[in-house]
C-alpha cells in the first residue's frame, strides 16, 4: 500500500476516462486532489463532493484550458495555494483526431500537439520547483501504445505520444539524482469516450452494430480482446508514488493487452 496521505495530486484531463479513474486510486490512497478538464458545472461540482465524501480527501477542480500555457501555469499554481503543495502531477489530458496526413486539418494538428504533447512540458516546468523545493516528487505521464507504435490515420496523435516517451526520458534524467521521477504510461485501448467515439465511427463505417465494432477494435490490435480499465492503470499510477518504484526513471510502461508484444 503506497500511503499518500498528506500529499496532493493533479490530474489533468479527470472529469472523464483514465484521468478520472487514476484521480479516485490516488484518493484512495489519501491523496487530496486538484481535478481538471471540462464538463456541466452541475456534473464537476457532484463528482468532487462525492470523491471527497467516498475517500475523506480534499477535493477541488480548476477548468485549465490545457491547450493554453498560460491557463496551465495557473492551475499548478492554484493547487500549490489550495494544498500548500503538489507532490504528483499526473499529465493525462488528450484528444484524438484521425485522418490521412495529406487531409490531416492543421487546426487538428495543432490542438492535438498543443493538447496531448505541449502541455505536459507546461504542467512539468510549472510542478517541478516546488517539487524540488520540497525535494520529492512524481510526474506520471500518460502516453499511449502509439508513443511506441503507429497506427494508420494518427499522425498528430502518434507524433505527441511519441513526444512524451521522449519528453519523459529527458524528465528523468534531468532529475536523476532527486527524489523526483517521471515515468509513462502506454495503455492499449481503454473504453473511454475518446475510444467509444472510434467505435461508433467505425460501426457506420462498416454496418456493424456497436458490440460488433467494439469486438473488432480490440481484435485488431489488442490480444487480450478485453479493454484495460481505468481502475488497473489507476493502480498503475500508486506503485509508481510508491517507494519501490523510486528508482523507475524515464520508463515507458505498456500496460496494454498484449498489443506491443506482437
Ligand atoms: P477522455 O476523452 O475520456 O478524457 C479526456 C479528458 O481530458 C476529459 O476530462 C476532458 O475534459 C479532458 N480534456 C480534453 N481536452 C482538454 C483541454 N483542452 N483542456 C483540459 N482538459 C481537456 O479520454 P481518455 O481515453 O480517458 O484519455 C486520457 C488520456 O489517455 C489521453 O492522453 C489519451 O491519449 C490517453 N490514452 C487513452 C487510451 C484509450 O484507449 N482510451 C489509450 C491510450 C492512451
Amino acid at each position: 500500500m503506497t500511503n499518500l496521505k498528506g500529499k496532493a495530486a493533479l490530474v489533468t484531463g479527470s472529469t472523464s476516462g483514465i484521468g478520472l479513474g487514476i484521480a479516485r486510486q490516488l484518493a484512495g490512497q489519501g491523496a487530496d486532489l486538484m481535478l481538471n478538464g471540462f464538463g456541466d458545472a452541475a456534473y464537476i461540482a457532484d463528482l468532487c463532493q462525492s470523491l471527497s465524501t467516498e475517500f475523506g480527501v480534499r477535493v477541488a477542480h480548476n477548468g485549465a484550458d490545457m491547450s493554453k500555457p498560460a491557463e496551465i501555469e495557473e492551475m499548478v499554481a492554484a493547487a500549490e495555494a489550495a494544498y500548500g503543495r503538489l507532490d504528483v502531477l499526473v499529465n493525462n489530458a488528450g484528444i484524438q483526431h484521425v485522418a490521412p496526413v495529406d487531409a490531416f486539418p492543421v487546426e487538428r494538428w495543432d490542438a492535438v500537439i498543443a493538447i496531448n504533447l505541449s502541455a505536459v512540458f507546461h504542467g512539468t516546468r510549472a510542478a517541478l520547483p516546488g517539487m524540488k523545493a520540497r525535494g520529492w516528487g512524481r510526474v506520471i505521464n500518460i502516453a499511449s501504445v502509439h508513443g511506441l507504435v503507429a497506427s494508420v490515420n494518427k499522425s498528430a496523435y502518434v507524433a505527441a505520444k511519441h513526444g512524451v516517451i521522449g519528453l519523459t526520458k529527458v524528465t528523468a534524467l534531468e532529475l536523476a539524482e532527486t527524489d523526483i521521477t517521471c515515468n509513462a504510461i502506454c495503455p492499449g485501448w481503454v473504453l473511454t469516450p475518446l475510444v467509444q467515439k472510434q467505435i461508433d465511427a467505425l460501426a457506420t463505417s462498416r454496418n456493424l452494430s456497436v458490440e460488433e465494432a467494439g469486438r473488432e477494435l480490440l481484435s485488431e490490435k489488442q490480444p487480450s480482446k478485453s479493454f484495460v480499465t481505468p481502475e488497473q492503470l489507476g493502480e498503475l499510477a500508486v506503485f509508481l508514488c510508491s517507494g519501490a518504484a523510486g528508482n523507475m526513471r524515464g520508463a515507458a510502461l505498456t500496460m496494454d493487452g498484449g498489443w506491443t508484444a506482437q
